[in-house]
């Protein structure tokens, strides 16, 4: 039985048992510091802003 803390993270696709939720979307602890930690000019932070996209146009 999948207990109900377990959500699966937008940015990876893992399920994670801690990380943040933001309008109902779940960002798992490692994504999380990975995004905080991800400088703007490094070449994955593309991927992270539309990772977030995800997020804002889920609730449109
Ligand atoms: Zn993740």
């Amino acid at each position: 039985m999948a207990p109900a803390y377990q959500h699966r993270c937008i940015v990876c696709g893992q399920p994670a048992q801690y990380g943040i939720a933001i309008c109902g979307q779940f960002i798992c602890r490692f994504c999380e510091h990975e995004m905080v930690a991800t400088d703007p000019s490094d070449r994955r932070y593309p991927f992270f802003v539309r990772q977030m996209r995800q997020i804002t146009t889920a609730f449109r």
